[in-house]
């Protein structure tokens, strides 16, 4: 058995995913590296589980399976059925588009990630904040970076119940101007549902366009993206309002 670290690799944009395969080849200089994710586009399906019917996981090579489930199906089954050995490490991504703010509530990646860290491993998100339609090419410029990134991050104490969730400009690897550790932004949606009509002249409903406004402070995600940087932001599990808490016995007594 070999001494690297095992990592395990999963995403929410499906097993034929650009953005898989990159994080893979970035990953490959620093450990062991396994492989589980959705055999379809999963994106927006958050931390779901499939409950309601059994999954066939499918193995591509020894140490690379495709499921038919959702990213939190892969990372637990990885780990509890089909790795040899729990993996030290486990990333997400790099997901077609970013997610920052409200994102990492709807997002397959941070969810991947976050499933992870509820099995006690240190977890790592990644996403890449590019248009879609023209990203890839930027996306291979990357790869250096990313491992760069990585193999710092690993060596790193990651702080109990949190994970990282990265985002990385959108642009070529040699004009990223570094690394900001940030807070989540706030994200606006207008017109995001969208009424149309189906081929039978039916009205349907479309959820997802629309524009996005952002706001938050300086040290937001989202800042930190527009300006270069490679946005690292640390994600507790625990979702509890301390603030609130803490006025607790103000709040009941307050008629
Ligand atoms: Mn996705």
């Amino acid at each position: 058995m070999s001494d690297k670290p095992r990592i395990l690799i999963s995403n929410d944009d499906g097993i034929l995913a650009k953005g898989l395969r990159v994080l893979q080849e970035a990953a490959t200089p620093l450990g062991e590296i396994y492989v589980c994710a959705p055999d379809r586009e999963q994106s927006a399906t958050s931390h779901s589980l499939t409950l309601h019917h059994p999954l066939r996981p499918v193995q591509l090579d020894a140490r690379r399976w495709q499921v038919d489930g959702t990213p939190t199906d892969c990372v637990m089954l990885a780990c509890a059925a089909l790795m040899p050995e729990r993996p030290h490490f486990v990333f997400s991504g790099v997901n077609h588009g970013p997610n920052m703010g409200e994102d990492v509530l709807y997002s397959g990646t941070v969810a991947a990630a976050m499933e992870g860290l509820v099995l006690g491993i240190p977890s790592v998100a990644l996403s890449f904040a590019g248009n879609q339609l023209r990203a890839d090419a930027v996306l291979e410029t990357q790869v250096e970076a990313i491992t760069d990134l990585l193999r710092h991050l690993i060596t790193l104490k990651f702080p109990a119940e949190t994970l990282l969730n990265v985002n990385i400009p959108a642009v070529p690897s040699s004009e990223i101007k570094g690394i900001r550790l940030t807070r989540l932004g706030r994200r606006t949606f207008s017109e995001s549902v969208t009424r149309m009509k189906d081929p039978w002249g039916r009205e349907i409903l479309w959820v997802g366009g629309g524009s996005v406004h952002w706001t938050g402070s300086d040290d937001s995600d989202f800042r930190a993206v527009a300006d270069g940087y490679i946005s690292v932001t640390p994600l507790h599990l625990d979702l509890t309002h301390r603030d609130v808490l803490a006025s607790a016995e103000a709040w009941w007594r307050t008629p």
